[in-house]
């Protein structure tokens, strides 16, 4: 009896031992891929950051594709790194939700207007029909329930070729007082759907549908885990109908979510043009240990009135603020010598300089890390890798500026907003000749590419369809076509992927054109 107790509490021991140094062995994977995620952040912040200097640069169609490849690439690295990041802070148990007064309809308009232009380059419907009577002010975690909506969404937008997009959210109350209510929200498509067998499945990490090649629609496998755990933890459940070939719907139930009394935060600045600001001279100080990131910003920032200046450790930077009072303050975090936390310090401990704005620049998404940020006395703060918008939204919280109107730079025309182009005026009498070509030839001719697939098929495609616009004066039809030209011959599969895609609203908009002149003839 004695021994088997013995035994018992031996093995009792070693499970937590055993416990103890998985969970450590967690702690350290996490702690691990943070930093290794901060460490190649670091370098896509130059890679992507130049990429976007030189495309102002470059005007050769084939050089333009190739930084294009770059910088989607680029792109897609980064979002594979966060992902990840977001994924093994979720398993280590470092993600925390943090409840705050949200407003639904604020978050739900918000997303409709950034997938707007997708939605629209590839001609689908977008349906929204949220209750009116949800309350407008809900205690959700407000940046994790935009990256449920914002997975949620992209998919739906991605898998559907026609038909429509719908967003539906409605409220179940559960207790007489009303004081709390059962979310639900409901993102449906139109789009390829799931095969029974894959449904359970593609909430994995890492899993896609069977049947699936990833180089067709790209992506990881990994939103949908991440999406499912999020949701997990705001106390929901999120589940999946769907048919193959007739589409999708992806529900979120968020249980006992309180309405709150405090109105959400409504955003000012959502409507930001960082084309239209023009900063007043004054100094900034740049203070990074690596020359690249320095240059980046500089670069960013070469045609305004700002003069920079730079250092490239805490103790210079603090050595010029004192000399060269700048105006605005840009602080990389981890430094040799002394860092960005201790020359910030240092700085809103000298009275003469106390009042110098100090932006800390991080690459890090670590809890930690953004803890002490929000402990330390920074005044505002830029994750990098850097873009031009976010920085200049940041640096007009600090710095005079006016707006200019000029049209060039005012006008707030996206490139696909430019691309969508007209027919001529003297080629309005050939219109029908222009519509019966288009529904005749190229629009089977289109659907057949899009179903083979084929990199010859679809360089010959890209050929015609340049000729046809040509011959017609319509600059969009050649743009397309030179796009998918220069596309198939660097095999670039997910932008031929892309842009073929827009071809229905390009045949749409001369159709259009059509409609309008008969009218105004009646
Ligand atoms: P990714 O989109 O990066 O592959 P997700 O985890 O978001 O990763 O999705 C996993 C898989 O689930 C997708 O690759 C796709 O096969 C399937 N899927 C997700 N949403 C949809 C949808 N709306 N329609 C069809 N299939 C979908």
């Amino acid at each position: 009896m004695l021994n088997r107790v013995v035994e018992l509490q031996k093995a009792n021991e070693e499970l937590i031992r055993a416990k103890e140094a998985a969970e450590s062995a967690n702690r350290a994977k996490s702690a691990f891929l943070a930093t290794m995620s901060h460490e190649i952040r670091t370098p896509m912040n130059a890679v992507l950051g130049f990429a976007d200097l030189l495309h102002s640069l470059v005007t050769d169609p084939k050089q333009r594709g190739y930084l294009e490849s770059i910088r989607s690439s680029g792109k897609n690295l980064l979002t594979l790194i966060n992902d990840i990041l977001d994924l093994s802070k979720i398993e280590a148990g470092k993600m925390e939700i943090q409840y705050e007064p949200v407003n639904l309809y604020a978050i739900i308009n918000e997303i409709k207007h950034i997938f707007s232009l997708r939605i629209a380059e590839k001609g689908l419907d977008f349906r929204v029909e949220i209750a009116k009577d949800i309350p407008q002010s809900l205690l959700l975690d407000e940046v994790r329930l935009r990256q449920i909506l914002f997975n949620l969404f992209g998919n739906a937008v991605k898998f559907t070729h026609e038909g429509y997009i719908g967003l539906c959210a409605k409220k179940i109350y559960q207790h007489e007082d009303r004081s709390s209510l059962d979310l639900v929200i409901a993102v449906e498509d139109t789009g390829i759907g799931i095969s029974p067998d894959s449904t359970e499945k593609i909430f994995e990490a890492f899993k896609q549908q069977d049947s699936q090649t990833t180089r067709k629609f790209g992506g990881t496998g990994l939103g949908l885990a991440i999406t499912k755990r999020l949701v997990e933890m705001m106390r929901g459940k999120i589940s999946v109908k769907s048919e193959v070939g007739k589409g999708s719907t992806f529900e979120i139930v968020l249980h006992d979510v309180s309405v709150s009394a405090t109105p959400a935060r409504v955003k000012a600045e959502e409507n930001f043009d960082d084309e239209k600001i023009l900063f007043q001279p004054c100094t900034a100080l740049i203070v990074d240990d690596i020359e690249t990131n320095r240059n980046l910003v500089k670069e960013f920032i070469r045609d305004t009135n700002i003069r920079v200046i730079e250092a490239e450790n805490g103790e210079k930077a603090l050595a010029l603020a004192r000399e060269f009072k700048p105006d605005v303050i840009l602080m990389d975090i981890r430094m040799p010598g002394m860092d960005g936390y201790e020359a910030t310090k240092q700085i809103k401990q000298d009275k003469e300089i106390a009042h110098i704005p100090v932006v800390a620049l991080t690459a890090s998404g670590m809890k930690e890390d953004k803890e002490k940020i929000a402990r330390t006395k920074f005044d505002g703060f830029l994750i990098k890798p850097v873009n031009r918008s976010d920085l200049f939204k940041e640096l007009s919280r600090f710095l005079p500026y006016s707006e200019s109107t000029s049209p060039e730079k005012a006008s707030g025309t996206s490139e696909a907003q430019k691309q969508i182009g007209e027919v001529p005026a003297e080629m309005m009498d050939k219109l029908p000749e222009i519509i019966e070509k288009l529904e005749k030839e190229f629009t089977p001719w289109w659907k057949s590419v899009r179903e083979n697939n084929s990199i010859a098929d679809i360089q010959n495609f890209g050929d015609k369809i340049k000729a046809f616009g040509e011959q017609y004066g319509i600059v969009n039809f050649q743009k397309f076509g030179d796009n998918l030209i220069l596309q198939a011959k660097m095999f670039d599969i997910e932008n031929i992927g892309a842009t073929l895609e827009s071809y229905p609203k390009l045949a749409e908009k001369v159709r259009l054109r059509q409609a309008q002149s008969n009218r105004s003839e009646k």
